[in-house]
């Protein structure tokens, strides 16, 4: 097989999906590794920490020989109109964001994996690409909330008496939640916590957080929320009013995958909230969990700085092109042994992670959403 990487028409994306450790073991199962000069430019890695790797110049060099194309978010169309036919495309390809790309992934026979579709079993924990880059979100989520907050995280004593410790509250547990919650408490702010999955009490709390009771419990399937009921949502509402309130800091993670984020924090909770308090909306790249979010901006709503920031993982894109990479190349590695691709459908991870094969659209949710 060759595995190609191409430069990523997003600007703004500084990750690259094969990284140089990865590129090495690529090579050590047989496959060749061809990248098109730049791609790797942004993280930064340098093309001579990559010996496995043929550097080319152009993308159409890239796509002229790569049966295997690796890439960080949906490749722009003048791409996927020179995938090879019958080739495979494995990245984070946004299945349910746009029936056009399906359909141009399908006329060309692509048979395409979308990470973001990969089943969560625990076998697959070392692929999980969500996993890895939400943990990253939540960590810098912390960051930027403790670097915008007009109070010191830490309870800090100095010469005239001490300070107190800020309030950080975290919505959402999830895999990003989490970290978040972490990464506050080390910086040493007291932190509260909710989500709507029961299960998550526990995590919250052996983080030392404390856990936000609102009574209402959504457990879904495969670890995610379901959405909630209207009734639910006004309940959560008002006992989550109150947790906000009382809050110096928010960070809000919650999101349904293949939907818009919920709306969890109101304009009237954002009033409750002391003057000069911060908001940072994980969730902001796919609407975002507070009412006002604006993608990439600082709004200012009753008195509170709401910032929705994104593309996060790419503000530390050496570890994250690192735990990316190493995702990928635990999903198709048993699928290379030999040098040669060789997919296994009866594979549940396989088969559950494939967006388009031979011509159709294989998987069952995103095919009942196009039609
Ligand atoms: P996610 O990014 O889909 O959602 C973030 C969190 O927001 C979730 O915890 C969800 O319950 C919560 N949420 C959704 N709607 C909400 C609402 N209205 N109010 C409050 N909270 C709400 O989730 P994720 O972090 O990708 O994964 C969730 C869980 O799945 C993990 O914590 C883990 O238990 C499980 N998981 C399992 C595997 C595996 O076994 N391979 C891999 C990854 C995650």
């Amino acid at each position: 097989a060759v595995v190609g990487v191409v430069v990523s028409d997003d600007p703004a994306e500084r990750r690259v999906p094969v990284v140089p450790d990865v590129a090495r073991r690529l090579a050590g199962l047989g496959a060749a590794v061809v990248m098109q000069r730049g791609a790797a430019a942004r993280a930064p890695f340098a093309e001579d920490a990559y010996p496995d790797v043929t550097w080319v110049d152009s993308a159409a060099e890239v796509l002229a020989c790569a049966d295997l194309m690796w890439t960080l978010g949906p490749p722009p169309d003048e791409v996927l109109a020179r995938l090879r036919p019958g080739s495979v495309l494995l990245g984070l390809l946004q299945p349910y964001g746009s029936a056009a790309r399906v359909q141009a992934l399908t006329d060309r026979g692509i048979t395409a994996f979308a990470m973001e579709l990969l089943p969560r079993i625990s076998r697959a924990q070392a692929m999980d690409v969500l996993s890895s880059q939400g943990a990253a979100s939540g960590y810098q989520g912390a960051l930027i909330a403790a670097s915008l907050a007009p109070k010191f995280f830490p309870m800090l004593t100095y010469a005239a008496g001490t300070i107190r410790p800020a309030r950080a509250l975290v919505v959402g547990a999830g895999v990003a939640g989490l970290q978040a919650i972490a990464t506050a408490r080390r910086l040493g702010a007291v932190v509260s916590a909710y989500d709507v999955r029961p299960e998550t009490r526990e995590q919250i709390e052996s983080l030392g957080a404390r856990f936000v009771d609102t009574g209402v419990s959504a457990a879904g399937t495969g670890g995610y929320a379901r959405e909630l009921t209207e009734g639910e949502v006004a309940a959560q509402a008002q006992k989550l009013a109150r947790a906000v309130a009382d809050s110096d800091v928010v960070i809000t993670t919650a999101a349904i995958p293949g939907r818009r984020a919920p709306v969890i924090v109101t304009g009237a909770m954002l009033a409750g909230m002391a003057p000069g308090s911060v908001v940072v909306d994980l969730a902001a790249e796919t609407g975002g969990n507070v009412e006002g979010t604006v993608a990439d901006q600082e709004v200012v709503l009753g008195g509170v700085r709401v910032v929705g920031p994104t593309h996060v993982p790419s503000r530390m894109p050496v570890h994250t092109s690192e735990m990316y990479a190493k995702n990928l190349l635990n999903f198709i590695a048993p699928a290379l042994a030999g040098g040669a691709l060789n997919l296994d459908w009866n594979d549940e991870v396989i088969a559950g992670t494939a967006l388009t094969h031979a011509g159709r659209v294989v998987h069952d949710r995103v095919r009942q959403t196009l039609n």
